[in-house]
């Protein structure tokens, strides 16, 4: 029973003295303190022996089972210590992760580098509200009581005011130019101010047309003012813009809001003037409309026609973006895809 006692000893220690994780240890004392341990079948055994002897044997194995408990615990120690603090080496020195930070959306870019233009010739910078109402939208810009503009087709008109009439029939503002009126008749004239902001249409989606999408008007009024300082303050918005010499044309437009009213295109810097689905196939790019102050205008600004003047242009932002970096599809700008927007860093 001794001989088996020692081998139980020296076997137990080799098991302990071979573990080299906290896991293996607990194994190990599960096998050599546990209920179904060497040891324990010893004590079981030893029904058959003197009392004497029994004693003996007792005794001996408590010494064992403590040697064990011992030796366990400061194999524990040893793996605690030696433990690493991290399972992979660090080199310090290495670049961290790159944080992957946020930028201006293009159009927003394009709205700060027009407001900069603008702000240098002397404008102030004006906003108003999204939704409007007939009265700012179609009334006081002298468009007819039967303008199609006004019907369901073109504009979002907000619900349970569809049957009331002007400053209480209520929309999405479907241009910008009420606020225009809405300026004149808080700050008066003389004026030169810019009004960027989002305008929305009830219209079919295309690569060239969005149902939401930015505007970013400019108006002069003043006294004795000529049509060609409107043309160099265009000529000096786009140079500023673009920071190169830009192709334009002018051509005779109609908006109710004007008289007389004139389209400024520009070459299509998407595809060289050479056609391609943006410009619908001509080269040309309508990208600002404008004309003359209509009088009927001035009279509901509170302004009288025969003494003041000013001219209106109106710019589409998304289409100056698309000539700027060449992009072929309007959509993209609202599609919130990163892929494309990251392009703009
Ligand atoms: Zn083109």
């Amino acid at each position: 029973m001794k001989e088996k006692l020692e081998e139980i000893q020296t076997q137990g220690l080799k098991e302990i003295e071979n573990a080299n994780s906290i896991s293996e240890l607990q194994e190990v004392r599960k096998n050599l303190t546990g209920k179904k341990s060497e040891l324990s079948k010893v004590l079981k055994s030893l029904g058959s022996l003197s009392l004497d002897e029994r004693k003996e044997i007792g005794i001996k194995t408590t010494e064992i089972k403590n040697i064990f408990l011992d030796k366990l615990k400061e194999k524990e120690d040893m793996i605690v210590a030696s433990k690493k603090v991290l399972d992979e080496p660090i080199d310090l020195t290495l670049p961290g992760t790159k944080i992957n930070r946020g930028t201006l959306h293009p159009i927003t870019q394009m709205c700060y580098d027009l407001n900069d233009a603008f702000l240098s010739l002397g404008f102030e910078v004006f906003s108003e509200d999204d939704i409007s109402s007939e009265k700012f939208a179609f009334d006081n810009l002298n468009f007819a009581p039967d303008h199609p503009a006004r019907q369901m087709m073109d504009t979002y008109w907000l619900e349970g005011t569809e049957d009331k009439a002007a400053n209480e029939r209520l929309c999405l503002r479907p241009h910008l130019t009420g606020a225009s009126v809405r300026y004149l008749l808080k700050h008066g004239a003389p004026a030169r101010f810019v009004y960027p902001g989002r305008v929305y249409r009830n219209e079919d989606i295309d690569s060239g047309h969005e149902r939401a999408f930015f505007q970013y008007e400019a108006l002069i009024v003043d006294k004795d003012m000529s049509f060609s300082s409107g043309m160099v303050m265009i000529q000096t918005i786009l140079e500023k813009v673009f920071g190169r010499e830009i192709k334009v044309r002018m051509r005779e437009g109609f908006f109710p809001f004007v008289e007389p009213g004139y389209e400024i295109d520009m070459e299509c810097l998407v595809c060289g003037g050479k056609g391609c689905k943006v410009c619908k196939h001509n080269g040309w790019l309508e990208i600002m409309p404008g004309g003359v102050i209509h009088p009927n205008v001035l009279k509901s600004a509170g302004l009288d026609p025969d003494e003041w003047t000013g001219f209106y242009v109106n710019i589409g932002l998304e289409r100056l973006v698309m000539m700027r970096y060449g992009v072929d599809d309007i959509r993209l700008f609202h599609s919130a895809d990163l892929r494309f927007l990251d392009q703009f860093k």
